[in-house]
């Protein structure tokens, strides 16, 4: 399992090899990933057979497509049994790459799927990476139609919550950017609000992006959706993100998904507009995506320019997200969704029939 080896140590796999031997391999690895080891062309033969069925700490089980053929749905599975789902999103200039940093997550947010199925455990820093490796070896053997050949962002906006994960998300950054050379600015790490782990990546060497998925502008409303809230309230979130700004010079974006009649309402556009302003913050608006366990709903079109009039109104920079990939699933707060019958599927039929 190379990608689960610490790059600097990938010469315990080949102990009778020339120490060059693991500098070629952690370059097919990590400069130029290759979806099977056959094409390391120059690694010898067997040094390429042993490696050849156990390159990826996970097998592929589905792969989908949607949107033309721009995104990409990958449904890896650990050998224990755990999904890890990552995203691939082309556009004309970029190949953004959302990746999971946890097998569920913990926080149980009543709007995310991720949430509703709870938490199995966290990603090894080799499995976060080896997202990154196979959407960069998926793209150098086939790009997607009319996007560059190769990844240009990655945001950890999967499956889990990267700030609870808080070493091993850290070591994958540092493959990310330190062996791998994709530029820390091309990296956002999304957060519900781990206070302790935001400012110990503000004092991270790195200039990575840091968003914060808001939702809600008062406490009471937030602790309602977010249970976290209760932990580390919008103040204390506000503070840590400011801290980060100062640390890093790099304003920290707010995420705001808009579900029907809970948190669409002028007063939480009031609400939130001094928090986007004394962070300088770009406030960036999705709809929900409805999720099988919560009757919850996407905020109406008129509902939504509402809101987001009034954020600019009061002065606030907002953009309004499309989802991709909705038809397969792909879409935030729905990986995992469908791709694990074992767990509450009887359930899952009910209430999405309601
Ligand atoms: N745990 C981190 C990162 C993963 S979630 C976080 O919460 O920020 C990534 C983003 O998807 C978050 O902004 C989250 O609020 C959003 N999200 C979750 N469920 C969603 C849903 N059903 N519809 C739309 N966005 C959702
Ligand atoms: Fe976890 Fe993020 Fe989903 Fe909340 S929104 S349950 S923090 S993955």
């Amino acid at each position: 399992m190379p990608y689960l080896i610490d790059p600097d140590d990938l010469g315990s796999l080949f102990p009778n090899e020339p120490s060059y031997r693991a500098d070629q391999l952690r370059s097919w690895l990590y400069e130029h990933p290759v979806l099977s080891a056959d094409q390391m062309t120059n690694l010898p033969a067997h040094m390429r057979d042993e490696i050849s069925d156990k390159l990826w700490p996970f097998s592929v089980e589905t792969e989908q497509t949607a949107d033309n053929g721009t995104t990409m749905k990958w449904l890896f599975r650990a050998p224990d049994g755990n999904a890890i789902e990552a995203v691939l999103m082309g556009y004309p200039k970029r190949n953004t790459l959302c990746i999971s940093s946890q097998a569920g997550c913990a926080l149980g947010c009543t709007f995310c799927a991720t949430g509703q199925f709870g938490f199995d455990r966290h990603l090894e820093p080799g499995e976060i990476y080896a997202q990154v490796a196979y959407a960069s070896a998926y793209l150098a053997a086939s790009p997607l139609e009319g996007c560059p050949d190769h990844l240009t962002n990655i945001v950890y906006m999967g499956m889990g919550e990267p700030l609870a994960n808080y070493a091993r998300v850290r070591e994958s950054l540092r493959r990310i950017i330190e062996v791998r050379g994709l530029g820390a600015r091309s990296i956002t790490v999304s957060t519900v609000g781990v206070v302790p782990g935001m400012l110990r990546l503000a004092e991270e060497p790195w200039q990575v992006t840091l968003a914060v998925s808001l939702h809600a502008a008062d406490d009471e409303l937030r602790s309602s959706l977010v249970p976290l809230n209760k932990r580390y309230p919008i103040a204390e979130v506000e503070a840590a993100a400011a801290k980060f700004f100062d640390a890093k010079g790099r304003r920290v974006s707010l995420e705001w998904t808009l579900i029907d009649g809970v948190n669409d309402t002028l007063e939480q556009a009031r609400k939130l507009a001094p928090i986007a302003e004394r962070l300088q913050s770009h406030v960036n608006v999705i709809a929900l995506n409805p999720t099988p366990l919560s009757p919850d709903r996407p905020s109406r079109p008129e509902r939504i320019e509402s809101f987001m009039s009034e954020l600019n109104r009061l002065g606030v920079n907002s953009t309004l997200r499309h989802m991709r990939g909705q038809d397969i699933d792909a879409a935030c707060g729905q990986l995992r969704a469908r791709s694990e019958p074992k767990r509450g599927s009887a359930q899952r039929v009910e209430i999405g029939k309601r």
